[in-house]
């Protein structure tokens, strides 16, 4: 049996239901057809016009993505509507686009835990739970939620947790491609001692009340803004900022190892895209 775009789809929302996604939220396939064969998936967390480019070179059927392309209301399809660029050039090269976002990020393969274990944290911790499903059926039995927290094996100084963290992720294989440092910043005394440690990928700012309230020594995300940096420096938590980009693309080689193994998908040639990267030169 072929597989199709629809099967793809399954595969993915068996450990990431769509219904697990936020109401703001837009996941799904966005672009394309579910009877489509699918003979190459191109994985990636940003679906650019360059990336778009990369899935066409390498003949695939199908983006895999992390970010949703079609996210702000898209009024038109507009070939003078930069918004517009990426579905238009998909629907021309007939590539469908299926994103994975926020129901992703609760999910067993979400970059928090990942870079948890990194670290090498103990009672890790989903930060904020998210209510079960309704749908027994969609229940895995299995807790999911934003962000985790953590300790550390033994306590350390930031300084040197910090260091030891940038050592560890360049040498995890979460990384598809060597990933650049520029971008990555810390904030609090590097003599401060760190024991709990809380994990959220992406833009985790929201969730830094949260991650004080637990009583973290460091909160390490991916997007934070000056006012949420000083809210936590003032609450005695250090900030660690990874960049987005290299706070979530530990999810692509999970998702790519995943879908990989999956027996459904056999014969379906995958890979990470190697053009996608941080949008920031330094
Ligand atoms: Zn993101």
């Amino acid at each position: 049996m072929a597989v199709t775009t629809e099967l793809v789809a399954q595969v993915i929302e068996k450990i990431a239901p769509k219904s697990w996604a936020e109401v703001w939220d837009n996941v799904g396939l966005l672009v394309g057809c579910g009877s489509t064969p699918i003979e190459r998936i191109l994985i990636t967390l940003d679906g650019t016009l360059e990336v778009v480019e990369e899935a066409k070179a390498y003949g695939a059927q199908l983006i895999v993505a992390h970010h949703p392309i079609i996210f702000r209301p898209l009024k038109n399809l507009r070939a003078d509507n930069a918004a517009a660029q990426v579905p238009l050039r998909l629907l021309q090269h007939q590539i469908g686009y299926y994103a994975a976002h926020t129901n992703l990020d609760q999910s067993i393969f979400s970059s928090s835990r990942a870079l948890a274990g990194v670290l090498g944290l103990t009672k890790i911790k989903i930060l904020e739970e998210s209510v079960s499903d309704l749908n027994p059926l969609l229940d895995l039995g299995e807790k999911r939620g934003y962000g985790v927290s953590g300790y550390l094996p033994r306590p350390e100084k930031l300084g040197e947790v910090w260091k030891r963290f940038l050592g560890l992720l360049s040498q995890s294989g979460l990384y598809a491609h060597p990933y650049d440092l520029a971008g990555v910043r810390l904030a609090g005394s590097l003599e401060k001692t760190v024991r709990k440690v809380v994990i959220v990928n992406g833009s985790g700012a929201s969730f830094v009340p949260k991650a004080l309230f637990k009583g973290a020594d460091l909160f390490i995300t991916g997007d934070v803004d000056h006012h949420a940096v000083l809210d936590a420096l003032e609450g005695g938590m250090a900030v660690g900022d990874l960049g987005h980009f290299l706070s979530e693309a530990p999810m692509l080689q999970a998702l790519y190892d995943y879908l990989s193994a999956e027996k459904a998908l056999q014969g379906v040639e995958i890979k990470v895209s190697s053009i996608n990267c941080s949008p920031w030169n330094s």
